[in-house]
C-alpha cells in the first residue's frame, strides 16, 4: 500500500509517500518557513521556491505534486502525525468530523501542536477526500501507562476537572525502536523489558514492559523530564513561583524554560550537540557542563526506569542524538554494570545506522543488559499504522461475534508442595465443580491469604496443582491485604510479592506471586483466526447487555488448543460494568473511530457526573 505521511508543523511540512511493507520512499516534500519571507520546498531532494500564505496553501500545492509524482500509482490511504491525543484518543484513529473536533478540542493543553496538525488535516481531507486519513498520535503509545505513573500527586477534583495528568509524546518512535530492537535480538516484543531513549530535539525515555509503554518521561506537556535542546526538562515548580514572584510575565516564563533553557542555556552556544561537543572537546567549561547534566539526566532515567520494571533487557538508543554521538551514548552508559549493561567503547564508536540498517549493537558479548543504537522511522511508523485500519476496515468480522464475560472472583493456584504443607503429605486436591476451561476446577479447599495488612479467609483454590503458585486478588484486596500486587498476565509471576498462607495442616510462605489477573480472553486457535489477533495481542472489549455500557482497554489475549471463548475480569471490573449473567463483550475493531469516540464520552460523560 503507498501511504502519504504528513507531519505539519506552524511553518513547516514534512511528508512523504511510503510503501508500508518495505518502508521504500516513493516521493517525499519538505516545506520550511511557510508565509514567511525565503519560504520554499525541496521535492524529490530539489529546492524550490514556494508561494503559499500557510500550511493550507502550502498543502494543496504539495499533495497534488506527490500523486503526480507515483506516475499512475495510488495512494490508499494518509497517515497524519498528531501530537496531543489528550484522554479521547489511546491509538491511531479513522479521521471523520467528529474526530477533528476532539482534535480540536485539545488546542488547549497542546496549542503548538495541535492547531497546524489539524489545519494540515482539512487541508489534506480536501484535495484527497476519497481516501482515508487516519490520525495517529504521539501520545497514543503511552495511554497504557498506569495511573500510578499518569497521575501527578495534586488534588484529584482539579486534575480531573482539567485533565491535568501525565500524557508522554514521541511515542510512535519509542513504539517503533522498541519493535526494531525486538526483531534484533529475534525475540517477541511482549517477552521483554526495554528502555528507549528517544535523543533528539526532542528528548524522551520510556520504560516498554512487554510491549507495552509503562513510564516516560514527558508528561502532561513535552517540557517534563530530560535535558533537551531548547526545553528546560524536570525542574522544582517552586522555580515557577519564584520567577514569576521575581517579575517575570507568563510569557516571558513559558519562552524562558521552552526556548532558551535545555542544552541552549546550559551551553550558552546553542542547542545542536555537534556544536555543544566541540566546544567541549576544545576545554569551554560551559559546554562540558552542558553534555555532563544532559548525560546525568538521561542514566537517572535508566536506572529509574530499571527499577519501575524491575529489570531491563536492552537499552536503544535513537533520534539525532541517540543514533549519532558517541561521546553521549558513552557517557549515558557508565556505570551501568550493576544492572548488567556493559558498553563495549569500539563498537560505540563505530555505531552507524540507517533506514537500510536500522540497529547497531554497542554492548559487549557478556553483556546481560543489550546496548543497541537503532533508526528510529516516525514516518513508516505512521505509515504502519494507517495500512493497519484499512486493512482492519476491510475485515470488520470482529464485532459481530459476542464473547462470553466472566467474573473471576479472586482464588489461589498451587504447586502439589505447597498443597502438602497446608494439607498434609500426600494431600490431593478434591474437586467441587469445573470450570468453564477445560480441565480446571473449582476445590472443595480453601485457604487464608495472610498480608502485610490483614488476611482474607476462605479463598478458593483452582485445581489442578501448577508448576507455580499464583494468588490472583482485585485492587480492593490488594489494598485490603496491604499488598502491592502487579497486574500480570497468568503464570508471569516474577518480581512479584509473596504472602503467608494458612491450610488446616500447616502455613506456607509464598516468596513470589501474588498478581493481579490482567484482564483476558480464553480463545482457541479458531477463535483467534475469526476475530483476526493472536496470542498476547491487546485488544479493546465493548461490554454490552448490562446496565451500563463500558469498554475495557487493554485486554490481553491468550491463544491455546486448551482454551474455550471466554472473557475473564475480576470483581472489580465487574462491578464497575454491573455485569449480569449472560453479558457479552465485542471485541471493537481499532478502525471505527467514531463508534469508540462516541461510546468513550459516554463514558466520560458518566464519570463526570
Ligand atoms: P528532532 O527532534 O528535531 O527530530 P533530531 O532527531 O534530528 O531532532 O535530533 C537533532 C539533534 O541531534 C541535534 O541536537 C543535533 O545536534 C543532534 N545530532 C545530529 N547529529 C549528531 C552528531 N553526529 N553528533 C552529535 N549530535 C548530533
Amino acid at each position: 500500500m503507498h501511504i502519504l505521511v504528513i507531519n505539519c508543523g506552524s511553518s513547516s511540512l514534512k511528508s512523504s509517500v511510503i510503501d508500508h511493507r518495505t518502508g521504500a520512499r516513493v516521493g517525499s516534500c519538505v516545506v520550511e518557513r511557510v508565509g514567511q519571507e525565503g519560504s520554499r520546498m525541496r521535492f524529490n531532494g530539489e529546492w524550490e521556491p514556494l508561494d503559499a500564505p500557510n500550511i493550507e496553501g502550502a498543502l494543496k500545492i504539495v499533495v497534488p505534486r506527490m500523486v503526480e509524482n507515483l506516475g499512475g500509482a495510488t495512494i490508499t490511504a494518509v497517515g497524519h502525525r498528531v501530537v496531543h491525543g489528550g484522554v479521547a484518543f489511546d491509538r491511531p484513529t479513522l479521521i471523520t468530523p467528529e474526530v477533528e473536533k476532539a482534535i480540536e478540542d485539545n488546542f488547549q493543553i497542546a496549542p503548538l501542536h495541535n492547531p497546524p496538525n489539524l489545519a494540515g488535516i482539512r487541508a489534506a481531507r480536501s484535495v484527497l477526500p476519497d481516501v482515508p486519513h487516519i490520525a495517529v498520535f504521539d501520545t497514543a503509545f503511552h495511554a497504557t501507562m498506569p495511573r500510578r505513573a499518569r497521575e501527578y500527586a495534586i488534588d484529584h477534583k482539579v486534575a480531573e476537572a482539567k485533565n491535568y495528568r501525565r500524557f508522554g509524546f514521541h511515542g510512535i518512535s519509542h513504539e517503533f525502536v522498541s519493535h526494531l530492537a525486538a526483531k534484533h535480538m529475534e525475540q517477541d516484543v511482549r517477552d521483554l523489558r526495554i528502555i528507549t531513549c528517544h535523543l533528539g530535539n526532542g528528548c524522551s525515555v520510556a520504560a516498554i514492559e512487554y510491549g507495552r509503554s509503562v513510564e516516560t518521561s514527558m508528561g502532561m506537556t513535552p517540557l517534563e523530564g530530560l535535558v533537551m535542546g531548547t526545553r528546560v526538562g524536570d525542574l522544582d515548580p517552586g522555580l515557577l513561583i519564584q520567577m514569576q514572584r521575581d517579575g517575570m510575565s507568563l510569557d516571558e516564563v513559558d519562552a524562558f524554560l521552552n526556548r532558551d533553557s535545555g542544552l541552549k542555556g546550559l551551553s550558552g552556544v546553542g542547542n545542536d550537540m555537534r556544536d555543544i561537543e566541540a566546544r567541549a572537546a576544545e576545554g569551554d567549561e560551559r559546554c562540558r557542563l552542558a553534555i555532563q547534566v544532559f548525560a546525568h539526566r538521561v542514566r537517572k532515567y535508566i536506572g529509574a526506569y530499571a527499577a519501575v520494571m524491575g529489570g531491563v533487557d536492552a537499552i536503544v538508543f535513537t533520534a539525532g542524538i541517540g543514533e549519532n554521538s558517541e561521546v553521549i551514548r558513552h557517557r549515558i552508559s557508565q556505570r551501568l554494570d550493576y544492572m548488567g549493561a556493559v558498553l563495549h567503547e569500539d563498537l560505540n564508536r563505530d555505531a552507524k545506522v540507517s533506514h537500510e540498517s536500522p540497529v547497531f549493537e554497542i554492548s559487549t558479548r557478556n553483556s546481560r543488559v543489550r546496548l543497541l543504537v537503532a533508526a528510529t522511522d516516525e514516518s513508516l511508523q505512521i505509515a504502519r499504522e494507517a495500512a493497519k485500519i484499512v486493512e482492519a476496515r476491510q475485515a470488520t468480522k470482529g464485532a459481530e461475534r459476542g464473547i462470553p464475560v466472566a467474573v473471576s472472583a479472586r482464588h489461589i493456584h498451587l504447586t502439589q508442595e505447597a498443597v502438602e504443607a497446608l494439607f498434609g503429605p500426600g494431600y490431593k486436591l478434591t474437586e467441587r465443580n469445573p470450570l468453564s476451561q477445560p480441565g480446571q476446577f473449582a476445590c472443595n479447599e480453601t485457604v487464608t491469604v495472610v498480608g502485610p495488612k490483614r488476611q482474607l479467609e476462605n479463598v478458593r483454590i483452582l485445581g489442578p496443582t501448577r508448576p507455580d503458585n499464583q494468588v490472583e486478588i482485585s485492587r480492593t484486596d490488594e489494598f485490603f491485604l496491604g499488598l502491592d500486587a502487579p497486574v500480570r498476565a497468568s503464570g508471569d509471576v516474577a518480581n512479584s510479592p509473596g504472602c503467608k498462607l494458612v491450610g488446616p495442616h500447616g502455613t506456607y510462605e509464598m516468596k513470589q506471586g501474588v498478581i493481579c489477573a490482567w484482564r483476558h480472553i480464553h480463545m482457541h486457535p479458531d477463535d483467534a483466526e475469526y476475530f483476526g489477533v493472536s496470542d498476547k495481542d491487546v485488544v479493546e472489549v465493548a461490554i454490552q447487555g448490562t446496565s451500563r455500557e463500558l469498554i475495557f482497554g487493554d485486554v490481553l489475549v491468550r491463544v491455546s488448543p486448551k482454551y474455550k471463548l471466554e472473557m475473564h475480569i475480576d470483581t472489580d471490573e465487574g462491578n464497575a460494568a454491573e455485569l449480569s449473567k449472560g453479558a457479552e463483550g465485542a471485541l471493537l475493531s481499532a478502525t471505527d473511530g467514531n463508534a469508540l469516540l462516541r461510546r468513550r464520552k459516554t463514558r466520560f460523560d458518566e464519570v463526570a457526573e
